[in-house]
Parts: C-alpha cells; sequence; structure tokens
C-alpha cells in the first residue's frame, strides 16, 4: 500500500512537505518552510513523522518553503540522503546558511522566530544547515536513479529558477506499480533567463500533485511589466528622485539585471544610471546563475555602471546620492538593507519604490502597495510620500494557462487522480473548476494539512 502524507503546502502555498510511504521504503519530497501569518506558528511544531523513519529525500528547488525545514528534519535524525539537481544543492547552500544565520542572530538578540509567534526559538542553527548541505546528492534531468530498490525517481525540468525541477516517481508496491509526479514549482511558457518547463519528456502518470498558486489567473505579458518598470525609473530619475526596488535574491534579482542590462543596450535607459545591487545574499546567487548559464564571452547580467554593494557601510553611503536605482532584499521589505533605504526615502516625493513580486499578508510591502500614508519602522513613523508602485509580470510562476500546457501532455486514461496543493483554497477551487472545463479532468482533490491519502 502507497500513502501520500501532506505536511504542508495543502490549502495553503507554503511549507511544501509530502511523505510517501511504500512498502518499498519512506520518502519525502520538500521540506519547506512556512510562510504567513497563519502558518508560521507550524515551524515551531514537532513534524508529524519520525524523522528517523525517512529513508531519503528529495528537493524539487531552492526556494525557502521547499527546502527551509531541512536543516530541523536532520537536526530531528534524519540522516539520509537528499537529492536534488546541483544549481539547486548550490543555490540551496546559500539559502539555509542565510536562514540559518538570521535565526542565531534574531535567537541572540531575544527576538521572536517570526513575524506572527511571540517564541524566541532557534529552530536550527549553521551546524544544522551544514550537515544538511552534506546530504545533499546531486542527480542530472532526465536520469533515472533507484535510490532504494523499487523506487525509480526522474527528475524533470519545471522552469520557475535555476535548478528546478519535478519529479516523477515510480513505486514497484507489492500491490502493483504506481508513479506519482509532482510538479513543484512550475514557471512560464516563455522564461528569459533560465530554460523554461520541459514538455518534450513524456510520462503517463497515475497520481499528479499540482501547484495550483495562480489558480483561475493570468499573469500579464513580462514585457509589459518590462516597459511599466522602464517608464516609471525614467520618470524618477527625471525629477531627481531615486527608485528603491525590494527585489528577492533568487531568480528576480538576475531578471532585474538583465532588463537593465538591455534596456542600458537599446537606449531605453542611459548608460550614466547607476545601479546597486545592495544583497550580499542576491550577489552571491547571481553568481551561482553566472557558472551555470554562461556560455559565451558576453556577459549575462553586468553592464556599464553597475555596482555589488558588499559592506554594510558602502550601503549607508549610498543615501546621499540621487537619480540611482537601489535594488536590495528582501523582496517584501520585511528585513534586509530595504528597510533603512525606504526609511529614508519614502517621505521624499520625489522618490519611487517598485515592488515586483509577490507581497504576503503582515509585511511591510503589502502594506505599502494598499496605498497606507505612513509606515511605522522601527520606533518611528515614517510619512509615504514616494510614488509606490506594483508590477505583477515578473512573476517565476506560471499562471493557469501554463498550468494547463503543462498537465495536458501528461493527461492519459492512467490518470486517477489530481492533488491540487501549493495554493489558498480558493484559489485551488478555481484549478479544479479550470481542469474540469478546459481539459476535462473532473478527478481532482484538494487536500487538507497533514491528511494521509491512500493511493488505489
Ligand atoms: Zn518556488
Amino acid at each position: 500500500m502507497i500513502t501520500i502524507e501532506f505536511g504542508g503546502a495543502a490549502e495553503t502555498v507554503t511549507g511544501s512537505n509530502f511523505l510517501v510511504k511504500s512498502s518499498r521504503g519512506t520518502f519525502i519530497v520538500d521540506c519547506g518552510m512556512f510562510q504567513g501569518p497563519d502558518v508560521e506558528y507550524r515551524n515551531l511544531e514537532d513534524f508529524n513523522y519520525d524523522p528517523s523513519s525517512v529513508d531519503f529525500a528529495v528537493l524539487t528547488h531552492a526556494h525557502l518553503d521547499h527546502c527551509g525545514l531541512f536543516p530541523k528534519l536532520v537536526r530531528e535524525g534524519f540522516s539520509g540522503k537528499i537529492y536534488a539537481t546541483t544549481s539547486t544543492i548550490s543555490l540551496a547552500t546559500e539559502i539555509l546558511l542565510d536562514s540559518a544565520k538570521i535565526q542565531e542572530n534574531n535567537f541572540k538578540r531575544g527576538i521572536p522566530f517570526g513575524k506572527f509567534v511571540d517564541e524566541v526559538k532557534l529552530i536550527y542553527n549553521s551546524k544544522d544547515a551544514s550537515d544538511t548541505i552534506s546530504q545533499f546528492v546531486s542527480v542530472n534531468f532526465r536520469d533515472t536513479f533507484e535510490p532504494v530498490e523499487g523506487i525509480k525517481i526522474t527528475f524533470i525540468r519545471a522552469g520557475h529558477v535555476l535548478g528546478a525541477a519535478s519529479v516523477e516517481v515510480e513505486i514497484d508496491d507489492v500491490d502493483g506499480k504506481r508513479t506519482i509526479l509532482f510538479s513543484g514549482d512550475i514557471g512560464r511558457a516563455k522564461e528569459k533567463i533560465i530554460d523554461s518547463y520541459d514538455l518534450v519528456y513524456k510520462s503517463n502518470p497515475d497520481y499528479i500533485l499540482l501547484e495550483s498558486l495562480y489558480g483561475g489567473m493570468f499573469h500579464p505579458p513580462i514585457e509589459d511589466s518590462t516597459q511599466d518598470l522602464l517608464n516609471i525609473v525614467n520618470e524618477t530619475l527625471e525629477r531627481g528622485g531615486n527608485v528603491f526596488i525590494p527585489s528577492f535574491a533568487l531568480q528576480r534579482t538576475q531578471l532585474l539585471l538583465t532588463i537593465f542590462k538591455h534596456a542600458k543596450l537599446n537606449g531605453s535607459l542611459d548608460q550614466d544610471v547607476h545601479v546597486w545591487l545592495d544583497s550580499p545574499l542576491a550577489q552571491r546567487i547571481t553568481n551561482i546563475y553566472l557558472k551555470s548559464l554562461q556560455q559565451t564571452d558576453e556577459p549575462l547580467f553586468d553592464f556599464p555602471n553597475l555596482h555589488y554593494v558588499k559592506k554594510y557601510k558602502e550601503s549607508i553611503k549610498l543615501r546621499k546620492h540621487k537619480g540611482q536605482i537601489i535594488i536590495a532584499g528582501s523582496g517584501m521589505a520585511d528585513g534586509g538593507r530595504i528597510v533603512e533605504h525606504l526609511f529614508h526615502g519614502l517621505k521624499n516625493k520625489k522618490n519611487s519604490v517598485v515592488f515586483v513580486g509577490y507581497q504576503a499578508e503582515g509585511t511591510m510591502g503589502r502594506v505599502l502597495v494598499e496605498g497606507t500614508k505612513k509606515v511605522r519602522i522601527g520606533t518611528k513613523n515614517i510619512p509615504v510620500n514616494a510614488r509606490i508602485e506594483y508590477l505583477h509580470g515578473f512573476s517565476a510562476h506560471g499562471d493557469t494557462v501554463d498550468y494547463e500546457n503543462w498537465l495536458e501532455p501528461k493527461k492519459s486514461d492512467n490518470l486517477k487522480k489530481v492533488f491540487l496543493i501549493h495554493a489558498e483554497k480558493e484559489r485551488a477551487i478555481n484549478m479544479k473548476n479550470h481542469l474540469k472545463d478546459e481539459l476535462d479532468i473532473a478527478n481532482t482533490y484538494i487536500p487538507k494539512w497533514k491528511e494521509v491519502v491512500k493511493l488505489d
């Protein structure tokens, strides 16, 4: 008998964690952190299963909501291998060490673990992150391997971010073979800097776990948001203001650098404009992208007057300048160096702040894009006079059309059920309706957190 336990990303977006039990062995796909006001407390709870009982693990990609609790799993007894692509391992190494460092700093200063829990707790430290990293084993896309006898695994390119994969698992169980396909996070049909999701690979799974984050929604084309961004930038620079872009370190920052590089090449952004990348994590991640993607002598991300800001004291100096672009983490302005830039820059009506990604509830980014006139930063109330913009076209996630394009070639008489995951319940319901109307797939199910489903 095969069962899947939905340890996360069920009726919510984050905390990806799927425990599969079979007569051949027990494994998990992803072990991600929960993010957001109603789920963050779950990071502090015990796992629903004994970590030492898990034989091996598979990681789809390096985002924190997919890899961020592996060090906790290791700390609590998991000693098996964690299979992932080479790029995912390089990226997850940076993400996990960064996450451990933030926790250690907060813990030392008596700051609670998260934004929505009061408890001061260290769920893992740098050593746990390093131990986790030593358990990673690199696999190639499309190579099938057998971590334990009777369980075969194949990673398939998913687009989304560098190294991201969907994972196909074939289990030769005592009562017959079953193939389960975990979508991971699915990227967009036309990716700008990495390859898109692989539609050439053929498979006919019995079960599919499908990301439904943007179920029922459709993204504007990236070209529209690119044009909007350049218009905002040029208008702001003309009036002598600064442009602040809170950006996610992984993929979004590299996309922005590509956009500014092309804009400078084609003359839609002046060559003299200074662009500051003020995030050490984003710089390290950009270097990983470079190592993996650089094929010719033409620089991928570099352009005239792009500067990497390393030290904090260099970051402070940026406040004196006008007419520049500052890209800094975090993407939702709830931490990182962008907070101080906004502390000093929000009151100036010549400045602009451009949000380029999802803004979760409870973050400063969300409050700003909702049009607040005042924000509290530290102990001060800061008037919001700067222009605030929110561009939706840069998402690294696919939309409803992408999910359907991705799913359609995998539809066969074998398909017994599609589980709709990685989404708020309402979006999952939208996706369920779309699959019925557009692809005539009616056997869909929205699992609940901690629900255990038996696969027939
Ligand atoms: Zn992701």
